[in-house]
């Protein structure tokens, strides 16, 4: 076979997958570190742990207003997957020129899902180079998912990237907790307080508090706060801000 990389020293083979994708057979070598020890008891606290808000405009936002935009080069692979696709639909069935398209559109296929793979991989050794544990959007929540999915202009793949991260982190010693997303986005980070939006609104500007931020990022702050089970109470309401405003304030509890 053709080892792309040595196998490292210290690890141990414990199981091989054989797959056949359009342009040959691959093997997947699974290895275990023995070299790494099992994960420590971690309690997610505010300091040892960071939020990410999985985003339609970027791949995700940090609570620290990092972003983490989509590569240009995914893109581009992925609008010469359709041209393929487009381009096989008007083969012939049964015809010669037919197969070939359907294996070019194999191949395209095959070159997005590794490049996104490779990207996934990438981020989540970014991310967990910071040394903290991980709260992001639970994506098994029936309906939040496939909307947002729906919504996204590129499949950016989250499962997958979710999936990915759980493990390394678990391998760094460190943890990833899943969140309930409802609300993340509408809340307020600094005070709690609803404050409505539409998709299209991009920014979070609260009329209680006066806080200020690119509507992402307010939301990676709500989901590190469930994450670490922080409660964010109403904090300052600047009076001229709910002059006129009926609803009670009221204490804010996460769900
Ligand atoms: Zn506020």
């Amino acid at each position: 076979m053709i080892l792309h990389r040595p196998i490292p020293d210290g690890f141990k083979i414990k199981t091989a997958a054989i797959t056949k994708k359009a342009e040959g057979y691959y093997i997947t070598l699974s290895l275990q570190d023995v070299s790494i020890p099992k994960m420590t008891h971690n309690l997610p606290t505010m300091d040892n742990t960071m939020g990410v808000d999985l985003g339609l405009k970027s791949f995700l936002v940090t609570d620290d207003g990092e972003e983490v935009a989509i590569p240009q080069h995914y893109r581009k692979a992925q609008k010469l997957l359709q041209q393929k696709q487009r381009d096989l639909s008007r083969k012939k069935k049964g015809s010669n020129r037919r197969r070939k398209a359907v294996k070019r559109v194999a191949k395209a296929h095959s070159k997005v899902a590794n490049q996104r793979k490779d990207f996934h991989y990438k981020i989540a050794k970014k991310l967990l180079a910071k040394g903290k544990n991980i709260g992001h959007e639970s994506l098994n929540i029936k309906g939040i998912a496939k909307t947002r999915m729906a919504k996204s202009t590129y499949d950016a793949g989250w499962g997958q990237f979710l999936l990915i991260l759980a493990v390394k982190a678990e391998n760094a010693g460190l943890t990833t907790i899943p969140v309930n997303p409802n609300g993340t986005t509408q809340d307020c980070s600094n005070c709690g307080q609803k404050v409505p939006k539409t998709l299209q609104d991009r920014w979070h500007s609260c009329p209680y508090c006066n806080c200020s931020l690119d509507r992402d990022h307010n939301a990676a702050i709500n989901i590190k706060h469930r994450a670490v089970g922080h409660l964010v109470l109403k904090a300052q309401v600047m009076p001229d801000a709910i002059a006129g405003f009926t609803e009670k304030p009221a204490l804010y509890a996460l769900a």
